[in-house]
């Protein structure tokens, strides 16, 4: 039976009384870290209390964030920043998408959270008090962004090909308008591969530096829900987060992912299909052609000017 790292001595019966307890040992706690060390103390399992945590954080943050948007549905003033105006989800359609996501959640996910805190304790990640600092949470917390958008870009763009979409990523695309829900409406497969994206970015951090803590690691997790639930969102607004961080993907970036079915494969950022000319939409494939056709006409043009000059010299 797995234990725990927090002293036995400071349990009490209900979790109330052990933050009593916390309290009166640790005065120079703050809030969070009475909160988080009554945790772990009270369950005496840290296994069993990192994997209840992250599942309860899971469910609560994803249908959570999907709320707001289901209820900006139904109101008319916020129809006119719909991306794909006249596309209507409807409750049934929710709904299947629903219950296939907390299917998922109960059968693919759960056996693989219990995993997490043996996988976490192994490479060296913290899960003791006091908790990180700000400054430390936010400077990790970016890099796994740019490190889980690496992934996803590869493999996703790779879930594209042939047999790959076929039988793997096919799920995902069922809804050409998306909607928050839709976010992780995926098969097992994907859930997998893409998903460690997510979970492997902090722990390959971890192995290489043995600094992290596993509270960075749910703040991460949560942020990351927030983008994948917002992406599909299917809402375009005047204050969406890309009108000040031009490099942020957003709604309007993947919405066109699930519309066109080709390109804007990466999850929270632009520059990789910028850089790789992978963009999606009729504007994207209109400057693709004009560039194509410009470099066309400069090679034309310049096999012209070599053509006459040597012609020149043989006259
Ligand atoms: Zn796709
Ligand atoms: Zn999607």
């Amino acid at each position: 039976m797995p234990g725990s790292i927090y002293n036995s001595t400071l349990a009490a019966d209900s979790y109330s009384g052990t933050l009593a307890n916390i309290g009166q040992a640790f005065p120079e706690y703050n809030t969070l870290d009475k909160l988080w060390a009554s945790w772990y103390t009270w369950m005496q399992n840290d296994v069993l209390a990192t994997g209840l945590m992250i599942f309860v954080i899971h469910e609560f943050f994803y249908f959570g964030r999907c709320i707001p948007w289901m209820i900006i549905d139904n109101i008319p003033y916020f129809q006119k920043y719909k991306i794909q105006q006249g596309k209507v989800n409807t409750f049934k359609e929710q709904w299947q998408c629903t219950s296939a996501v907390l299917l998922s959640h109960f059968t693919v996910e759960l056996p693989q959270i219990w995993v997490f805190h043996p996988i976490c304790s192994y490479f060296g990640m913290a899960y003791d008090t006091p908790l990180p600092n700000f400054l430390t949470m936010f400077y990790q917390i970016a890099l796994f962004f740019c490190m889980e958008d690496t992934w996803h870009y590869w493999n996703h763009r790779l879930m594209h090909y042939g047999p790959f979409y076929k039988y793997i990523h096919k799920q995902h695309h069922l809804y050409s308008a998306p909607f928050g829900l839709a976010a992780e409406y995926a098969s097992p497969i994907e859930v997998m591969v893409l998903g460690l994206g997510t979970v492997g970015s902090p722990i390959l951090w971890c192995a290489l530096t043995k600094n992290l803590h596993i509270f960075t690691c749910y703040f991460w997790i949560v942020l990351r829900l927030f983008q994948a639930v917002d992406a599909h969102s299917g809402y375009e607004f005047p204050w969406s987060l890309h009108h000040f961080l031009p490099f942020w993907a957003g709604a309007d970036h993947h919405d066109d992912h699930h519309r066109y079915f080709i390109g804007n494969y990466a999850s929270s950022f632009r520059w990789w299909d910028f850089l790789l000319d992978t963009e999606a939409g009729p504007k994207a494939k209109a400057d693709r052609l004009a560039r194509q056709k410009a470099k066309a006409e400069a090679k034309a043009q310049k096999a012209l000017a070599t053509g006459s000059a040597s012609s020149k010299k043989t006259e």
